[in-house]
């Protein structure tokens, strides 16, 4: 596994991150329930509530350990997973191995339920979306992705002892970047990767998805082997 020392853009320090997004998100880590800025994903989030009531049908909040050393960052809510149970990667193929991985490798105990029904912790760890609402397709666009990221933003800054972000998917690693002030050329893509971004280290793994597990191009092995070396960098 590659260890990169990015040298070539100033780290952003962890107080100028903060205070400059604190300013546009009035300090927010997670969005109100009702969060406005995403006209398109306002109308989805509209349209799934009207025809399934009792899902959840807002912006999924972040779950896990306030004085996580380990923030995992995904995508975004799945219309069937997080859009429906509110907890991250909770009903979706991608949540069975995430959450498995993570209790195999120390960071989760209990048992999970993909509606949520579970005693399910998070330890040293939290979970997060770089876009918090369900968009069309499993795909967000740009702007949403921009509207979104002071959240993200904010939710770095308030783990204060934050030492090592796993990114799942190149979508993830270059909001992450853009959420510490950094250039989204900034980190190395691909899966395996590592490097220093600001006071924190990335580990880039390919997204647990089902079309990635199914084709084999990403692994059990291969995703445990990202939070294996995850716990030794703690
Ligand atoms: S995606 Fe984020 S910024 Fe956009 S409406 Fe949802 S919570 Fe708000």
């Amino acid at each position: 596994m590659n260890v990169i020392t990015m040298t070539s853009w100033r780290p952003m320090q962890r107080s100028e991150a903060g205070r400059a997004l604190r300013l546009e998100a009035d300090g927010r880590p997670e969005p109100p329930r009702d969060c406005p800025r995403c006209p398109r994903l306002v109308a989805y989030r509209t349209a799934n509530a009207t025809a399934n009531p009792g899902w959840f049908n807002g912006p999924a909040p972040s779950f896990g350990d306030d004085n996580a050393r380990l923030l995992v960052a995904g995508l975004a809510p799945g219309r069937t997973g997080a859009n429906r149970t509110g907890r991250p990667f909770t009903g979706d193929h991608a949540g069975q191995l995430l959450y498995a991985t993570l209790a195999k490798t120390g960071f989760a105990r209990g048992r999970y339920d993909p509606n949520g029904d579970d005693d399910l912790e998070l330890i040293d760890c939290m979970i997060s979306n770089a876009v918090r609402c369900a968009p069309p397709g499993n795909r967000p666009e740009i702007s949403e992705e921009a509207a979104c990221r002071p959240f993200l933003t904010n939710r770095i800054t308030t783990l204060s002892r934050l030492k090592v972000i796993v990114t799942l998917g190149d979508i993830s690693r270059r909001n992450v970047l853009k959420a510490l002030g950094l250039k989204a050329s900034a980190g190395l893509p691909g899966h395996g990767t590592e490097f220093e971004a600001g006071p924190y280290i990335v580990l880039n793994s390919y997204h647990c998805s089902r079309l990635n597990t199914n084709t084999g191009r990403l692994t059990p092995a291969m995703f445990e082997a990202v939070f294996e070396r995850a716990r030794a960098l703690l």
